[in-house]
């Protein structure tokens, strides 16, 4: 099954890990200021009572209706709050930093009651922190202004330009602080898929994070860099790189177990999810557990959040190897926690379980149940716009397969195809886009005479790895699209023969010389009867692995029928049929699949009938077809794990 998680749902507020160290400055305005005082001591003893003492001001001052206003504020009544807040900026004239203040909480009543703040007044704050090298400094504050404006794409970009004018222009900042800056406008340009532009920003932050002399601070920004450049190697799908990048993350040492956790839980939690999607489960169980290791040291704040990631994932493992039961214990340990803790810290992971509940109710053929709560979720989705559509389709479709709702099936195919195309248009133009901007930018640098060959050589890895995944990207959604590939083993399947079939009769063609190779696996329902259905899926998908990495340019792997594949070859050099025979075997070998049932080896086996001749229409490459079968029988005869060589006995 197909899915794309979208993992920068867990970025929203990492800031919390991104504490700041700064050196106190002698920023007069500001320390003597009882506006900012106050909040900053509320901040540290979260006393709201001694907060809410005014006794300084005078009835129905700005500063009075500010503090009261406040009361309502760290009280959760927003609307109140706002009201006060108002009154306060109405009678404010002079002081400025109260005025500062006063857009910040508005801004955020305004977050909390309709789900987006106001840019005009994140833009005040952030054109005027920089009076204050403190808040110039206080990153947590920067970001949490920004988180407010997050949900759309406009107001994503308005961020990403407030906040790259500030970068370039703030004197206050500190070099740390400037590249964790840095990293917010890569975050909202990769929520903003651009993934290309994206993943440049943060190598240039990690390679800038290397004149930084604080080492854990040094180690915690290059960690979460390659914690993000790992998730957008999972969102488009290349789970591989994705892991690599996470176990680079990882690996860099922090000594303080504490700051280590909070560095790297994203990269914990994500790499069990990319060995999932390669549905490696043991090691995602193996790595769920190393996660758990962590826990303990990671702040009250996102604790919950993160079992709840942990035990989602471990919940995944297990309705995919059918342990239904255990799935829906850690499935109700995860509920249990969104119950207790409603603002976990990670934002949406309710609907990560509930999508999860989904797939337990299809595994345990609670068809109707999986159906109702698929349309909860879906309407969720798209009220808040969550962009989880992927996952609902792909989960319909399951879902009406398995019920044989056809109806209901192709509606719901069509959605996702739909999803995919503009997915994959998105990751085009962005390619585009960022081909245009390095190559301008490489000119500026060549003038400037900065540029580094690091660099350069990190943007064009970046431009093969994009281009790389782009075509793979089009090729198979353009092959899926036509249904030509199978589902389980990315090889083509029948259909696709018999268009091959088809363009032979169009084409008038001329005679060409075709080799045919038929293979099936030996005592394959053995296999199935005693390792499983699953892991007998998993035999076929790597035999598929195998066949298409033994063929040369121009020859095709078709999935004939379950566990028996055509190959038709086309290329000079694999024509020798016994030579690409030869090569399946010794990758078999290699790959040394256990199957201890099989009578006639103690791995995966494959018997192979071949046979090649000029063809000039379809009923050439039928007969072809039909007599690689024939030799194939022979070679199952004569005890399997072979290759025979079709003979015309006629
Ligand atoms: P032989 O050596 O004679 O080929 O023995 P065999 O047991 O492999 O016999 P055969 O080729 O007739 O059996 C095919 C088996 O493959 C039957 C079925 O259980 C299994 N099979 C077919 N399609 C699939 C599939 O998609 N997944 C899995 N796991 N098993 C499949
Ligand atoms: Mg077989
Ligand atoms: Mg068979």
């Amino acid at each position: 099954m197909k899915k794309r998680y979208l993992i920068y749902f867990t970025i929203i507020l990492t800031f919390i890990i991104l504490l700041i160290f700064y050196k106190k400055s002698n920023n007069k305005e500001l320390e003597s200021s009882i506006i900012y005082n106050k909040i900053l001591n509320y901040s540290i003893t979260k006393n709201l009572e001694e907060f809410s003492i005014n006794k300084n001001f005078q009835e129905n001052s700005a500063e009075d209706y500010f503090f009261r206003g406040l009361k309502s504020y760290y009280n959760n009544d927003f609307l109140q709050a706002k009201e006060l807040l108002r009154h306060a900026e109405l009678k404010n004239s002079k002081d400025s930093i109260l005025k500062l203040y006063l857009n910040f909480f508005i801004n955020n009543c305004i977050y909390k009651l309709n789900g987006n703040g106001d840019p005009q007044r994140v833009r005040f704050i952030i054109e005027n922190i920089d009076k204050y090298p403190i808040l110039a400094n206080d990153v947590n504050f920067i970001w949490e202004n920004f988180s407010t404006i997050l949900s759309t794409k406009k107001d994503r970009n308005t961020a990403i330009y407030l906040l790259e004018k500030y970068i370039k222009n703030s004197i206050n900042i500190l070099p740390a602080n400037r590249l964790k800056l840095k990293g917010y406008v890569a975050i909202f340009k990769m929520m903003n898929k651009n993934y290309a532009e994206s993943i440049y920003l943060f190598y240039e932050i990690i390679s800038e994070a290397e004149s930084i002399k604080d080492i854990n601070l040094k180690n915690s920004i290059r960690i979460k860099a390659y914690e993000y450049i790992g998730n957008m190697h999972f969102i488009l799908h290349d789970y591989e790189t994705a892991i690599e990048k996470y176990n680079l993350a990882i690996d860099i040492p922090i000594e303080n177990q504490y700051e280590n956790a909070s560095s790297k839980y994203g990269a914990y939690t994500n790499r069990t999810a990319s060995y999932i999607q390669l549905k490696k489960y043991s090691t995602a169980r193996e790595y769920s557990k190393k996660t758990l290791e962590i826990i303990p040291f990671l702040p009250d704040k996102i604790v919950d959040g993160v079992k709840i990631f942990v035990y989602n994932n471990l919940a995944r493992i297990e309705i995919y190897q059918d342990h239904l039961k255990k799935a829906k214990q850690y499935l109700e340990q995860c509920e249990e926690l969104l119950y207790q803790n409603k603002n976990n810290g990670i934002l949406n992971n309710d609907i990560f379980v509930e999508l999860s509940y989904c797939e337990l109710y299809i595994a345990e053929k609670n068809y109707l149940q999986a159906e109702k709560l698929l349309e909860n979720i879906l309407i969720e989705n798209n009220t808040n716009q969550l962009g989880f559509e992927n996952e609902i389709y792909s989960l319909q479709m399951e879902l009406y397969g398995k019920t044989k709702e056809f109806d209901k099936y192709s509606i719901a195919h069509e959605k996702l195809i739909h999803v995919n195309r503009e997915f994959d248009f998105q990751i085009k133009k962005d390619y585009l886009k960022f081909i245009e901007k390095s190559f301008i930018a490489d000119q500026l640098k060549e003038q400037e005479k900065i540029s580094s060959l690091k660099i350069r050589i990190l943007i064009y890895s970046i431009l093969i790895i994009i281009t790389f995944i782009l075509f793979q990207i089009t090729r198979i959604s353009r092959l899926k699209k036509n249904n030509f590939i199978d589902q389980l083993t990315n090889s083509y399947n029948r259909k696709y023969l018999n268009k091959i079939l088809e363009n032979l009769d169009k084409k008038n063609s001329k005679s060409i010389e075709l080799g045919v190779l038929m293979l099936d696996i030996d005592y394959f329902k053995k296999y199935n009867d005693n390792y499983g259905h699953i892991q007998g899926d998993y035999v076929i998908k790597s035999v598929a692995n195998i066949l298409n990495s033994s063929i040369e340019r121009g020859d095709c792997v078709i999935r004939y029928g379950g566990e028996e594949f055509l190959i038709i070859l086309k290329n000079k050099n694999s024509l020798n049929l016994k030579n690409t025979y030869m090569k399946i075997f010794r990758k078999l070998e290699e790959k040394n699949i256990t199957h201890e049932f099989s009578l006639v080896s103690n791995h995966i086996t494959l018997s192979v009938g071949g046979t090649k001749n000029t063809v000039k229409n379809s009923n050439d490459l039928s007969k072809l077809i039909n007599d690689a079968d024939s030799a194939l029988y022979q070679s199952k005869n004569e005890g399997r794990n072979r290759f025979s060589l079709f003979k015309n006995h006629s």
